[in-house]
């Protein structure tokens, strides 16, 4: 009894908040999550871990022949040296020559170690677990430096980006390489290309669970609400982000393709 009388006034002040909103344009922050804080957690020992036998392998180490750049399907252009890649963020983001549908993925990244910035514009990169179009368009497992750097929890290392924060975050801290394992579930549609399933997501960080099989709410927006466009394979795409940090590095990408 007492709970439900201490909800009237909440109710009560909801009611015009929302109104007010619905008139207003939407807004990136709108989408912004900030709490309840996403629990630091101290991972093991850092492994890189070579490719197993059925993986298809996107980065080797020694080129991005896997790679196309997304603007025009031409070379990555990002770059290679001393085994690992770099972004370029001139060039913009890039994608699989190959189109995916569910699979499990292997990747290392690291944020430089004179990274600045803060919030989003500090290592933001990010793994589109489907590309599903020229821009950002896609779904977004975000990579960033969440070192002892606040963002919205939703949008921090990790999330799927303004849809679900992390359960975890046991990211190092620049300068040291990070693995991200992740099984993407595609989502399915039918004939009408309504949501049949939606695309579910489990994924860890540095051997840390961090998404426990999400459902996804649809594609990654930054400003607006997420849904759904059928595709049936699409290829993986990585992020060049605008801001001026210092860019990322990756190693050891591979794929395991589960249709
Ligand atoms: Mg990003």
């Amino acid at each position: 009894m007492t709970s439900i009388l201490r909800g009237v006034p909440l109710l009560l002040v909801a009611a015009p908040l929302a109104a007010t909103a619905q008139d207003a344009k939407p807004k990136p922050e709108d989408t912004e999550r900030w709490s309840p804080a996403v629990p630091v957690v101290t991972p093991g020992r850092s492994e890189t871990a070579s490719p197993p036998s059925d993986a298809i392998v996107l980065f080797d180490g020694k080129s991005l022949d896997q790679w196309v750049n997304v603007k025009d399907g031409a070379a990555a252009g990002w770059t290679v040296a001393d085994g690992i890649v770099t972004v370029a963020k001139e060039a913009g983001n890039i994608q699989t020559r190959r189109s995916f549908g569910s699979y499990q993925l292997h990747l290392e990244y690291r944020i430089p170690a004179n990274v600045t910035g803060m919030g989003q514009a500090r290592g933001n990169s990010g793994l589109f677990l489907a590309s599903t179009g020229p821009g950002d368009e896609g779904y977004e497992l975000q990579i960033m430096d969440s070192y002892r750097n606040d963002t919205y929890v939703n949008g921090q290392a990790g999330s799927i980006y303004k849809q679900f924060a992390p359960l975890a975050n046991p990211v190092r801290k620049p300068g040291e390489w990070q693995s991200i394992d992740v099984v993407w579930d595609k989502p399915t549609f039918d004939a009408t290309g309504s949501v049949k399933s939606p695309a579910h997501v489990t994924a860890f960080i540095n051997g840390v669970l961090i998404q426990n099989h999400v459902a996804l709410l649809g594609e990654t927006l930054y400003i607006g609400k997420p849904s759904y466009k059928a595709y049936d394979r699409a290829p993986i795409k990585l992020q060049a982000h605008g801001d001026p940090s210092p860019p990322i590095s990756y190693r050891n990408i591979w794929v395991r393709d589960l249709n």
